[in-house]
């Protein structure tokens, strides 16, 4: 395939559009480029200005762009377990992908290779069932959320809350309040309904509000900070409450 791309200084007084087409047609020669090369695994899968984080089994690495490292997420003028409630969270979150059900498939190199006993699997399987279940059940804008289709990040979800709350526990100053508030606040989002009900039908994230609510109601300190007790609305009893690992 041959790309014919128009000199730059045409882009730059093009519609938003052709520009589009012209950086898709850069990044599509880019990767073709690449085919029977050498792999670099010191490539960033993101840009420096994006606010964002990955994880990447192939690699089995986590990438988090500059943009991520600011508030929200971090400030050194904010407490530690407001940190930790940003970007600790996010941190957590990206390695438990590597035990999520798709990243469970790859080995410690990135290859798809089986590398669980078969009495640790089955555990496995039961827990994401579990979580498949759970969120199966949870009602957004009249809707129900697709348990199956946002597994691997509510696996993630609930994980890297865990992760980043135990290590925030072992603070000398740990305040849980702060801890819970800054998890709310990472994922505070305005958007058209129409837009929300898009993303339940194709994101493999479940809605920002229920990431926050049903995520934290799975952690028992929850109730012991905020004094939830049965009958609230975001009240799960203990035998219900789901740790992964
Ligand atoms: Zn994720």
């Amino acid at each position: 395939m041959k790309t014919k791309l128009r000199n730059s200084s045409y882009y730059l007084s093009s519609p938003l559009f052709e520009n589009n087409r012209f950086i898709q047609a850069i990044i599509t020669k880019s990767n073709f480029a690449k085919i029977d090369q050498p792999i670099d695994r010191d490539e960033w899968r993101m840009a420096a200005n994006v606010a964002n984080a990955s994880y990447q089994p192939l690699t089995n690495t986590i990438t988090f762009p500059a943009a991520a490292l600011q508030a929200p997420f971090y400030d050194k003028n904010q407490s530690a377990s407001r940190n930790y409630g940003g970007i600790g969270t996010i941190i957590a979150h990206e390695i438990s992908h590597a035990f999520d059900t798709n990243g469970a498939k790859y080995d410690e190199v990135g290859n798809m290779v089986n590398w669980w006993t078969a009495e640790d699997h089955k555990k496995f399987e039961a827990k994401a069932k579990a979580v498949v279940d759970q969120y199966n059940k949870v009602e957004y804008l009249g809707k129900k959320i697709n348990g199956q289709m946002t597994v691997p990040e509510n696996i993630a979800d609930i994980s890297g809350l865990k992760g980043a709350l135990e290590a925030t526990k072992k603070l000398s100053d740990a305040n849980l309040e702060e801890f819970y508030k800054s998890w709310a606040t990472i994922w505070r989002q305005k958007a058209r309904p129409e837009l929300e009900e898009l993303l339940l039908t194709i994101d493999a994230h479940a809605p920002n509000k229920v990431r926050v609510n049903e995520v934290v109601a799975n952690t028992d300190d929850f109730y012991s900070t905020f004094h939830v007790k049965e009958g609230d609305a975001m009240y799960i009893a203990p035998k219900d409450r789901i740790t992964l690992w």
